[in-house]
């Protein structure tokens, strides 16, 4: 069966077939975190979409190459740093560790790649230099460069591939200094801004006098760098589609890299929005969350990953705290579940079927990644599995078998499993002891006191015939 991912460049679901000629290398960028603050969980959504489709090619037989780029100059930051009063390089990097932490807590994959923008100047200043030699860049009186969209549509390139822009209404010529601003104001955008007295120590020389790079030009060069002038998959979160994106495909294929006819990026995929209890993120409303905040709350990146992934990514995605008491729920059927199996394997080797369960993942994932319908078929497992157990029609073999399934699918969603006993805080596994020397003991009284502090801080004791075991409730 194919792949099938839909393209935000032809608007449509398509094949997925990467440009390699064997079919088997699959080159994927995704715009990374601009590390002037915390990432929060819409930012993070993005980054578990893009892990999701990393592991799903591998899941498919591909060879990924994951580049992920980490913004490290930018308008925001150099705002920050000048506020801050310290070096470019002393405030990305405390948030640069901080953003990695999160991003395992989260079961991500770490990119093969994070280029720093701060470390490719050269090659953004040869873009830029080829920009400008094909006259598609020029050098305004503020002295910093700007990319020319008429002489770029001049050429019979189309500005506005991503989004339909309607360029005769929209008032083309202008100038736009700071990376971001809205559709309305279609302008020459920045390539490389001259240095300000704003910016600090913040300035590389070019052949254009003092200054720093922008921002979607960083994109451009890092990615083309890495993985070619023409690869396969570029992601990012829809916020990024306008400008971002469309001034990366027109600094890129400015500059005619690609082989005649070959384009910057064969499909571009986007995640939507995060709502956070039904509303957008705002530090007025309470709702704005990074990582630390959940896990402060007691919630595991296991759980919050296990939500993030459970909504369609081109589906506004309604975050909420019930949510994640849900996912909590969720996947302690399945530990549950593969807690079973696992006392009956123990030590069999499997049996040669490993069951439906991947090829059903499968067949719902290749669909544009229907997450819903692939943990239908994990959850539709799990109520099979439990019946068998039940009935116990399972032979350890089987059992082991149907654990071999589970990690195929779970080298996907990478939700993992947590080790029975083991997830329990150092006071909990204390008190489990405790209870198990005072039953050693018989002083049933104390056991049982025991026992009922663990319920009271959610924990309970479940005998099994192979001896007790602690158990979230
Ligand atoms: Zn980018």
């Amino acid at each position: 069966m194919a792949l099938n991912f839909f393209n935000t460049l032809t608007r449509s679901v398509e094949e997925f077939a990467p440009l390699d000629p064997a079919g088997k290398k699959v080159g994927m960028y995704c715009c990374g975190p601009t590390i002037h603050d915390s990432a929060h969980i819409g930012n993070f959504r993005t980054f578990v979409f893009a892990d999701l489709v990393r592991r799903y090619l591998e899941f498919r037989g591909y060879t990924v190459r994951h580049v992920m780029n980490i913004t490290d100059v930018e308008d925001k930051i150099i705002a920050r740093v000048r506020a801050a009063g310290v070096s470019l390089k002393e405030y990305t990097g405390k948030y640069e560790a901080a953003f990695f932490a999160d991003l395992q807590a989260l079961g991500c994959q770490p990119p093969h790649d994070s280029p720093h923008a701060t470390e490719f100047i050269p090659e953004i200043i040869a873009l830029i230099s080829a920009l400008v030699v094909k006259g598609l860049a020029y050098q305004a009186p503020d002295g910093s460069v700007y990319f020319s969209i008429e002489k770029y549509r001049g050429c019979g390139c189309v500005y506005g591939q991503l989004l339909k822009l309607n360029l005769d209404e929209l008032r083309v010529g202008e100038r736009v200094r700071s990376d971001e601003y809205a559709k309305e104001s279609v302008s020459d955008f920045a390539l490389w801004k001259a240095r300000v007295p704003e910016d600090g120590a913040v300035f590389w020389p070019s052949p254009w006098g003092e200054g720093r790079p922008g921002w979607h030009i960083e994109c451009s060069a890092m990615s083309m760098k890495l993985l070619g002038p023409s690869f396969d998959l570029h992601l990012g979160g829809e916020d990024l589609v306008f400008p971002h994106h469309e001034d990366e495909i027109a600094q890129s294929e400015g500059a005619g890299w690609q082989a005649p006819g070959g384009r910057f990026v064969k499909h571009w995929m986007h995640g939507a929005h995060l709502l956070v209890e039904g509303k957008k993120m705002s530090k007025t409303l309470g709702n704005f969350f990074v990582l630390k905040d959940l896990t402060g709350q007691g919630f595991t990146g296991r759980e919050i990953r296990y939500l993030l992934l459970s909504a369609h990514y081109r589906e506004t995605f309604n975050f909420t705290l019930d949510g994640l008491r849900g996912a909590r729920t969720a996947l302690a059927r399945i530990d549950e579940c593969l807690a079973k199996l696992r006392e009956l394997a123990a030590g069999a080797t499997a049996a040669a079927a490993a069951g439906d369960l991947p090829a059903a993942f499968q067949a719902a994932l290749d669909e544009d990644l229907n997450v819903a319908g692939a943990w239908g078929a994990v959850f539709e497992w799990v109520r099979e599995t439990n019946r068998r157990l039940a009935e116990q029609r399972f032979t350890p073999a089987e059992a082991a078998a149907a654990l071999a399934a589970w990690q195929v699918v779970d080298a996907v969603l990478g939700v993992g499993a947590a080790p029975a006993g083991e997830e329990a805080p150092a006071e909990i596994v204390a008190l489990f002891e405790q209870r198990q020397a005072a039953r050693k003991a018989r002083d049933f009284a104390a056991a049982d006191a025991v026992r009922n502090e663990l319920k009271a801080r959610g924990w309970v004791i479940e005998d099994t015939p192979k001896g007790a075991r602690l158990k979230k409730v």
